[in-house]
């Protein structure tokens, strides 16, 4: 790293943080970034700030939102009796794409986690309790990612979910094991959908 200027070590030190950026592309990405306009570079830098800035989490669900409750709670034509509970807010853009379900999700921000000294309070589970006390909710469908940590948090949640007499389901894995929801086609998803199986 010595070989470069202060203000370039530290660009490619601050790429290389963001996941799947290695050494190398946060190198390209630096150089990419110095050649580009300053008008152009400006909005990359004052997109990431505002974006910082505006969003924040949803005070229902926790989807990531610029509007508190976000549009998808207040969206009338949802489903109130289906909470879908997914590992983070991009796992509901890959659902929606599916077009096949149409009840309300919850977001999780993450999965329990012993190694990464993730626990069920460093989630949203205290959130998700909440909104099952209201008894409108039938139905919770856990889609966590089919990892270990994925699996093994849908577990932890169905234990505390089923004394609450409301149905828990699991969707199934036509997912390969290991998989993030987020790179599935939609038919996989919807097929994962419709073929959930009871827990
Ligand atoms: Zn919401």
């Amino acid at each position: 790293m010595e070989q470069y200027a202060v203000p370039i070590a530290n660009l490619i030190e601050q790429l290389s943080k963001l996941p799947g950026i290695g050494r190398k592309t946060a190198q390209r990405l630096a150089f990419y970034i110095l050649e580009m306009e300053n008008l152009e570079a400006e909005k990359l830098s004052e997109s990431i700030m505002d974006a910082k800035e505006k969003i924040k989490m949803c005070s229902i669900c926790c989807n990531l939102t610029d509007i508190d409750p976000c549009r998808l709670c207040r969206d009338d034509s949802r489903d109130r009796s289906t909470i879908c509970v997914v590992e983070g807010a991009k796992d509901i853009i890959a659902m929606e794409r599916s077009r096949e379900y149409k009840g309300e999700y919850h977001v999780l921000h993450g999965v329990i986690s012993p190694m990464d000294n993730i626990g069920p309070s460093d989630i949203r589970i205290r959130e998700l309790l909440t909104r099952l006390s209201s008894g409108e909710v039938k139905e919770v469908i856990l889609a966590t990612n089919p990892t270990v940590e994925g699996e093994a948090t849908a577990l932890y949640l169905a234990k505390l979910i089923k004394p609450l007499d409301i149905k828990v389901t699991r969707i199934a894995h036509g997912i390969p094991v290991g998989g993030d929801l987020e790179y599935f086609d939609e038919v996989t998803l919807a097929k994962a959908m419709d073929n959930r199986r009871e827990l």
